[in-house]
């Protein structure tokens, strides 16, 4: 398993999610940015996101 903290992206976010595999955690993260953050999944945010993975 796989987990991301949006607080290590977007400081003071709470956020956090856990999925199998990468792909499953970037689409997570991709409709939260969208809602939460107003902001589109784009290359910066995906290599933002991977530099921050951890395994579970
Ligand atoms: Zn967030």
């Amino acid at each position: 398993m796989k987990t991301f903290r949006c607080g290590d992206v977007v400081p003071g976010c709470t956020r956090e999610f856990t999925a199998p595999d990468r792909q499953e955690i970037l689409a997570q993260v991709a409709e939260h940015a969208r809602e939460d953050h107003h902001v589109e999944v784009d290359a910066p945010l995906v290599q933002a996101v991977e530099a921050n993975l951890r395994d579970a």
